[in-house]
């Protein structure tokens, strides 16, 4: 289980492919299956979806209130027990040391989840992506693919990708 790829015609399906990577995680948890970090990066044009998708994560792992887009504070926090949410948009991110600053190391512990948004403006300072994103228009549509960088990452995508049969 390498890739996934899936047409998203609407926001509820964009919405629903978070909201199921926070399911596939929350099983995991119940299995005591897995490790819990995972860093997902997420490629796409403005408007993509990328937002979308990590406010239906966000809040199928337990977040009740608004999930607002990080572009100006560059990275947002959820403590969602047992894991650590973090929503990063690097889009603004002018220079690579505001990371060193931000001491993004410690972003990539254990238990910590993160959604980055234009990882490329981070390069050579993000932790390795489990599993990478790409979202494209297809007219008023999207295409979704997820793929698979680590052992972790195929683990999360075998599970989802029972969700789609
Ligand atoms: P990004 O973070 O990639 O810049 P956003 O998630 O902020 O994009 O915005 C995506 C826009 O596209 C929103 O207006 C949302 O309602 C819409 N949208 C999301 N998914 C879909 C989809 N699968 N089909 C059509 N429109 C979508
Ligand atoms: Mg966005």
């Amino acid at each position: 289980m390498k890739k996934l790829e899936y047409l998203l015609p609407d926001e509820a399906a964009t919405i629903a492919i978070g909201d199921n990577l926070a399911k596939v995680l929350h099983w995991q948890n119940e299995q005591q299956q897995a490790q819990q970090s995972l860093v997902v990066f997420l490629n796409g044009d403005l408007g993509a979806g990328k937002t979308t998708l990590t406010r239906g994560f966000v809040r199928g792992m337990g977040h009740k209130g608004n999930v607002k887009s990080p572009t100006y504070t560059l990275v947002e926090p959820y403590e969602l027990t047992p894991w650590q949410v973090y929503h990063f948009d690097l889009y603004r991110l002018s220079d690579p040391e505001e990371l060193e600053y931000m001491g993004i190391r410690d972003y990539f512990a254990d238990n910590c989840c993160c959604f980055i948004e234009w990882p490329e403006k981070g390069a050579g300072l993000l932790a390795n992506a489990d599993i990478i994103i790409n979202m494209v228009y297809q007219n008023e549509q999207r295409v979704i693919d997820l793929q698979a960088c680590s052992k972790r990452g195929e683990d999360v995508l075998q599970q989802l990708a029972l969700t789609y049969g």
